[in-house]
């Protein structure tokens, strides 16, 4: 029976003259979401309403799991809308409307009308009461309540005439695009791509950077990496996914530096490398899905160390929260099966037994410096020879 949505989003952000930015940033998502739909859909924006009109045959429950997707929309109103053909018509609309959507007529409900065309014969207030008395005369179990109606019936009349009553809650946060680039570091566990979900959600575009070490990970590991980035692009759109062979850089270092601080020395190659791909594509900061104590590389200390290699700022949206509240995010997304897949990230490959867990910054960049000229060679063939994956 419905036909097509009106989308509500959240106010804020959206007042004065990025307005329209934001209107138009939004019904670009909605688009992009909706081509992953059977069914052809007109989205457009009109007298600050955005609606979705479905221009074929599509199903309800897929299009409401998409647009649950899109970052900005706050509520989705499945709408039933009809030409206008006078008042005697309209009455009988609604009521239909009610007996289908509300099999049990034990509700207390008010009439909402809008017209947005001043040339229709009733008044909002007179459509209200008109209303409000057939839908009484039909069925009598219901009562009005204009304070907080169980059925809030709006019914916006336009060229046609809309009728919804349902708000189904929306994803919230802010339209991808309108609040720049960022970098994701993006590994094939449980943190990073709800680290990527969470900035996405404020409305930036996310760009992502594996770092992999075959043989010693697998080409499935990087599989599942890609699988990831398709899970994540459901909400943020398009991710170009660069791949690094980050194998000799490793090897160099494991074969110069102590071993106990292989890790926070790899991060800091790993920022440096994620750091010269973010400049290059127009990323305003890189994103990890750090959150401190989690690791030995994860303290306050080691933290301080890995950002001193990088001039961007680091977002770090997990920071605050448990593995189990990470865990139950992930779980939400969609990115939780995937993410627990066995196969091997390159850091687990050059773990130490005892990583440092207060690294001191004199002795890590004592220890790179014994990397040498070598060590520039091997991070600009990383770079060169970086594979480049457009994943939707
Ligand atoms: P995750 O679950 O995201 O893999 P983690 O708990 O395994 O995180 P670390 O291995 O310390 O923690 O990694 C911390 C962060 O560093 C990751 O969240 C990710 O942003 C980044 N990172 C780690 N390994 C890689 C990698 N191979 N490629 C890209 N980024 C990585
Ligand atoms: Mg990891």
């Amino acid at each position: 029976m419905f036909k097509a949505f009106l989308i509500k989003y959240a106010e804020i952000g959206v007042k004065g003259k990025n307005r329209h930015l934001f209107e138009d940033a939004l019904v670009h998502q909605i688009k992009v979401a909706l081509k992953r739909c059977d069914g052809k859909f007109y989205v457009h924006k009109t007298q600050g309403r955005i609606f979705v009109e479905a221009e074929s045959e599509f199903d309800f429950d897929e299009v409401v799991e998409t647009l649950k997707q899109v970052f900005g929309i706050s509520g989705i109103c499945p709408v039933v809308y009809a030409e206008d053909e006078g008042f005697e018509k309209l009455a009988k609309d609604v009521v239909d409307y009610i007996d289908k959507v509300y099999p049990d007529k034990h509700k207390t409900f008010k009439v909402n009308a809008r017209r947005a065309r001043k040339d229709y014969p009733k008044e909002s207030m007179e459509i209200n009461a008109d209303l409000g008395e057939v839908i009484l005369n039909a069925f009598p179990e219901m009562t009005v309540d204009v304070h907080e109606p169980d059925v809030m019936m709006n019914v916006e009349i336009r060229e046609k005439i809309y009728l919804y009553s349902e708000i189904i809650p929306g994803p919230g946060g802010m339209p991808v695009g309108t609040g720049g680039k960022g970098m994701l570091l993006l590994s094939g566990g449980i943190d990073s791509p709800v680290a990527g979900y969470m900035i996405a959600k404020r409305g930036v575009k996310i760009d992502a950077v594996y770092f992999h070490a075959p043989p010693y990970t697998s080409e499935r590991a990087k599989q599942k990496v890609v699988d990831l980035a398709r899970i994540v692009a459901k909400y943020t759109g398009p991710i170009y996914l660069h791949v690094i062979n980050f194998t000799d850089v490793q090897l160099h270092i494991y074969e110069k530096c102590p071993h106990e601080e292989l890790t926070i020395i790899m991060k800091r190659y790993m920022m440096r490398l994620a750091e010269h791909i973010a400049k290059e594509t127009e990323c305003l900061g890189l994103i990890t899905g750090e959150s401190i104590g989690q690791v030995a590389s994860q303290t306050m200390a080691s933290m301080v160390v890995i950002n001193e290699v990088c001039e961007l700022p680091v977002y770090r949206p997990l920071i605050g929260f448990d593995k189990q509240e990470i865990v139950e995010m992930s779980e939400k997304i969609g990115t939780y099966e995937t993410s627990i897949q066995p196969f091997e990230d390159c850091c687990t490959i050059f773990v130490a037994k005892h990583p440092v867990t207060k690294p001191n910054p004199k002795y890590i960049r004592r220890h790179e410096g014994n990397l040498g000229e070598k060590m520039d060679e091997l991070v600009k063939t990383a770079l060169e020879t970086e594979e480049l994956i457009i994943v939707e």
